[in-house]
């Protein structure tokens, strides 16, 4: 819920102990397929739609910010399914994307054209961050699109993506994406409380609040092996 963290057009890392107001320049909200979509997995559009008045909010406010928004396979499935015969894993995968993208990326427009926000779509893969080339040219295309107000909105390819070439998830994605545009924060919508010191489905874990990253410099033996 973007907006239980939002303050005024500051935005608030909240856990259950503490919260702290940090004004960010740029940000990366990654919205999950749990979040988009209802049990049933037809598109819960009230949710879709309250989320889409925060970003513009958040827009209005200054904030630039990047959409990682999964929910593709789950649109196009929850459209075609019901007509689609006997299909191997991989060919339901690139069909129910195919449609799906559309359908999400339309609903997106709509939504955001209401307050003359323009979205545009950014679909990528695993080997675009792996030559230089592809880097440089995708990360263009969303810094082009942020200078001229326009929100990328991000998604993997699946329509073309096979199972070795794939990301994990949305979540890696988003971290790559944030990390190649210098957000100051990824923000991760889902419907998974955060990261558990076990597996979520065993009532014996928590949640990890909070994550610290220690640098050491090398030691000299570790330098040598390298
Ligand atoms: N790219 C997938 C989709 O749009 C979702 C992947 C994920 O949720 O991690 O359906």
């Amino acid at each position: 819920e973007i907006a239980s963290c939002l303050v005024g057009s500051e935005m608030c890392i909240r856990d259950s102990m503490n919260c702290e107001s940090k004004k960010y320049r740029r940000i990366v909200v990654k919205i999950g397929s749990n979040v988009l979509t209802r049990e049933d997995g037809r598109p819960d559009t009230t949710r879709i739609s309250a989320l889409v008045d925060q970003l513009a909010r958040l827009h209005r406010a200054g904030t630039e910010f990047i959409l990682v928004s999964s929910g593709a396979v789950a649109s196009g499935r929850s459209l075609l399914e019901p007509r689609v015969g006997r299909i191997d894993t991989v060919s339901a995968r690139q069909l129910f994307s195919a449609v799906g993208q559309v359908k999400l990326l339309n609903r997106y427009y709509d939504l955001f054209n209401e307050y003359g926000i323009a979205c545009g779509q950014v679909l990528t893969t695993k080997q675009d961050f792996e030559t230089r080339r592809h880097y440089l040219n995708q990360r263009n295309s969303i810094r082009v699109m942020l200078e001229n107000g326009v929100i990328p909105i991000v998604n993997e390819n699946d329509t073309i993506s096979v199972s070795e070439l794939m990301f994990t998830d949305n979540d890696e994605l988003s971290g790559l994406i944030a990390s190649m545009m210098d957000a100051q924060a990824l923000i991760i919508l889902s419907n998974i409380d955060g990261i558990y010191n076990g597996s979520p489905s065993d009532p014996a874990s928590a949640v990890i609040r909070e994550i610290c990253l220690l640098y050491t410099s090398p030691s000299p033996r570790d330098k040598r092996q390298s």
